[in-house]
């Protein structure tokens, strides 16, 4: 449970929104869209515990009860609804309408905060929407999605929306710090992730995925035809080969950078330098060029409906040199 000054990014909307609870110009309905893993729930809970603190300086002051009462998740007055099972089913918004009609128990706000709010089905949504035009004093609901185009039109025009954008590299870099446990590392999967917190996260968790493509690069580039190359065992599903290229692709991309450059700080796997190098000094230009056109063929394969061993197979035989 953070605080808007602990969340990372997104200056413009913490700046809008803590604004809004300062002026007091809160409105009934927020929606917060945009790419998966950037912060929008964080944030619609940051905001939340923002609008039930009783400091009233914009941001969750963490010294009053409300405060101490939603960092352990245990205020009465937020109330959380995300899919049960598939979606968001009526009796799910019944329950949260019904809630909406009850004074908080602190006279102040109440705070519905509904995840994954494009998995409403019509009837939820029609329901919903009955509690938007007709809003209770002091209630707040913040709908949080990734996909704009699943929220009816209706729901939409009643809410002020907010498009949480990628972060900087520099902004991801520093979320994932910690549990990267070093910069380059950290950096690297910065990189990779496109500017997705989340996803920077789920790459660390996976890094494995990263350092078996890599261990696959060098054995080949050092093992050149003298054997025929076989894919990890450990790759499953087309997920997991796609994922595979993609990590090939992005090393083959550092070794033409160091092969052109010589610069290892424009490297994405910075804290794999001495490996690229190895890789660098294996190949000539054009097979590098050969292999990234080869990566890019077998992506376009995978994502198709292709037999994918087949697929990895010419990628690993290009790099293989036959
Ligand atoms: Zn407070």
């Amino acid at each position: 449970m953070t605080a808007f000054r602990a969340l990372t990014g997104h200056e413009k909307i913490k700046k809008s929104l803590t604004g809004a609870i300062v002026s007091n110009r809160v409105s009934h309905a927020y929606l917060f869209y945009g790419p998966p893993g950037v912060g929008k729930r964080t944030a619609g809970m940051a905001f939340a515990r923002a609008l039930l603190c009783s400091g009233g300086g914009g941001d969750a002051c963490e010294v009053c009860d409300e405060c101490s009462r939603s960092k352990q998740g245990v205020h009465p007055d937020l109330h959380l609804i995300r899919p049960d099972g598939a979606s968001i089913k009526i009796r799910q918004l019944r329950e949260l309408c019904d809630g909406a009609v009850f004074t908080s128990f602190s006279e102040g706000r109440q705070v519905f905060l509904v995840e994954q709010a494009d998995r409403m089905t019509t009837e939820a949504a029609n329901s919903f929407l009955k509690t938007l035009e007709e809003p209770m004093t002091g209630v707040v609901f913040i709908l949080i999605t990734d996909e704009l185009t699943g929220i009816p039109p209706t729901v939409l025009s009643r809410c002020l929306c907010y498009r949480f954008n990628n972060l900087s590299r520099a902004d991801v870099t520093k979320v994932i710090m910690q549990e990267a446990g070093s910069a380059e590392l950290a950096h690297t999967m910065a990189v990779l992730s496109g500017g997705s917190p989340g996803r920077a996260l789920a790459l660390l968790g996976g890094s494995a995925g990263r350092d078996r493509a890599l261990e696959m690069a060098l054995s080949l580039a050092v093992n050149s035809r003298s054997a025929m190359p076989v894919p990890p065992e450990e790759i499953s599903g087309r997920e997991g080969a796609q994922e595979f290229v993609n990590y090939l692709t992005v090393l083959f991309r550092d070794v033409m950078v160091v092969q052109q450059t010589g610069l290892g700080e424009l490297l994405i796997n910075i804290d794999r330098q001495d490996d690229i190098a190895v890789l660098a000094g294996a190949y000539d230009r054009r097979e590098v060029l050969d292999i990234l056109l080869t990566a890019e063929e077998t992506a376009r394969r995978l994502a198709g409906n292709v037999n994918q061993r087949l697929a990895l197979d010419s990628l690993l035989l290009k790099i293989a040199g036959f």
